[in-house]
């Protein structure tokens, strides 16, 4: 089994095709084949070097590896010509003399008659002499595909028989006049000669296939088995939108997201397991993977579910990966983490770790660590609190006394605070918060009294 992701270099990787790269690769990883990379940039106009670097970068950060490539067609447009050479020996292509204008006229004196909207096939009908004269008088053409039949069938691997009236197509382009073959054809000459086997890509390309086909027969080339993935859905049902939320996987790697969390996310848009698991490690997921169990609905994305995942996967980590992941979102905001002592450093990642949902939010909770926030209506009503200036006394003495701030001598100080102010419970505890934080919730204070100190503690408490 070979399979390969093939996407064009027009922008950056979208999850859609992020997710079509993960099907892909999962289908390899559980019948131990092949992946295949290749850069699709015959666009020449929209293809762009910093889209080829941005994809290669986002789809290793999701964890994916390729065993060929990333191979380019824009190196390998020798092939392409060798190959409509062999296609017009057999007359099986047409050179085409048609403008962009004819051809806009042409589709819109169809649409008035309510005709399909194809090409004529014109230019099939020139004879040797007029096709001779186009040429010598300069016109530019391209070179199109002689629809031979009438009817396409085939067995989709995700949407099962397929059939096509190939009447409503008209002979299409393969070769650009700029010399630049189109996608369709490109497309069949590669997946052929670098032994794609298994090609998983999205609906929006089902109308290509039966042309793809055709092209694989008249090369001879065995046809490779297709499975078209439906697509991914927004809210209400709308094709994904950058209105729903971020649609890029660099999007999402600068909200925040970890690539495992993603990785478990997508892999379940249009997947799910018999027993409809969800958090499930990579190799399990190998494992299950199985396009039987590939849904034909759309697959809507639901960005709650992700971010509830991501808090999963976020409280799986040890806090040395934590801190690896969050201290460039961190360091935004407080450059001055970057010499805090590895111990601290540590520490406030094992208080935040059960309080994000997102990496981008850990400077949220490092604020804790920084600053006494000004006191919110809550916080001044209990400063005001007869229990709270009794605790604060307290709370004074034992820490000018204390040596030890440490996680484990966190408590045996609070118990002594609790005995001298004779306070416990809520009257004990919000009072300490608000005294040492300026909020009534946070952190676990045991972080943020072995973290800041006797001295930050008193200057706070003030
Ligand atoms: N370059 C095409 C795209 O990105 C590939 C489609 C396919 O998988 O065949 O849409």
């Amino acid at each position: 089994m070979k399979v390969r992701f093939a996407p064009s270099p027009t922008g950056s990787l979208h999850v859609g095709n992020a997710r079509t790269a993960l099907f892909n690769w999962l289908l390899a990883k559980n019948q131990g084949g092949k992946m295949v990379f290749r850069l699709e940039d015959t666009d020449v106009e929209r293809s762009t070097d910093e889209s080829k670097a941005s994809i290669i970068r986002d789809i290793k950060w999701l964890g994916l590896q390729w065993d060929e490539g990333p191979f380019l067609q824009s190196e390998r447009l020798d092939i392409y010509k060798e190959h409509l050479h062999k296609l017009e020996a057999k007359g099986a292509v047409y050179k085409c003399f048609c403008t962009t204008e004819e051809l806009e006229a042409e589709r819109e004196e169809n649409k008035k008659k309510n005709l399909p909207m194809k090409y004529s096939g014109k230019c099939s009908r020139l004879n040797k002499e007029e096709i001779a004269k186009n040429i010598a008088e300069g016109k530019e053409f391209s070179y199109r595909f002689k629809i031979d039949r009438e009817i396409m069938e085939f067995k989709d691997l995700v949407r099962g028989d397929m059939k096509f009236d190939l009447n409503l197509i008209g002979d299409f382009v393969i070769m650009r006049p700029n010399g630049y073959p189109t996608y369709n054809f490109s497309v069949v000459i590669d997946d052929a000669l670098m032994g794609v086997t298994h090609i998983i890509r999205g609906e929006d390309i089902l109308p290509s296939t039966p042309k793809q086909i055709m092209l694989y027969e008249a090369f001879g080339y065995k046809t490779p088995q297709f499975g078209h993935l439906s697509l991914i859905s927004g809210k209400g049902g709308k094709p994904l939108h950058k209105r729903d939320g971020a649609t890029s996987l660099s999007a999402f790697k600068g909200q925040g997201y970890l690539p495992e969390a993603l990785f478990n996310f997508l892999a379940l848009l249009g997947w799910s397991p018999k027993d409809d698991s969800e958090i499930m490690p990579k190799d399990e997921i190998i494992r299950r993977f199985n396009l039987k169990d590939v849904s034909k609905s759309p697959a809507q994305f639901d960005y709650e579910k992700l971010k509830w995942m991501n808090s999963q996967y976020i409280n799986k980590l040890t806090p040395e990966k934590l801190l690896e992941f969050s201290e460039e979102f961190i360091l935004q905001r407080y450059p001055q983490f970057k010499d805090l002592e590895m111990d601290k450093k540590l520490l406030i990642m094992k208080a935040i770790t059960p309080r994000i949902d997102l990496l981008t939010e850990a400077a949220d909770w490092v604020d804790y660590f920084y600053k006494k926030f000004e006191l919110d209506d809550v916080a001044k009503e209990i400063e005001e609190t007869e229990d709270y200036k009794i605790v604060k006394e307290e709370l004074i003495k034992a820490i000018k006394e204390e040596t030890d701030f440490s996680i484990e001598n966190h408590k045996p100080l609070i118990k002594k605070i609790q005995k001298a102010s004779g306070k416990k419970g809520k009257a004990l505890f919000m009072s300490i918060r608000v005294a040492t934080t300026g909020r009534t919730h946070g952190p676990d204070l045991n972080y943020v009294f072995a973290v800041i100190g006797k001295d930050e503690l008193l200057k706070r408490i003030g």
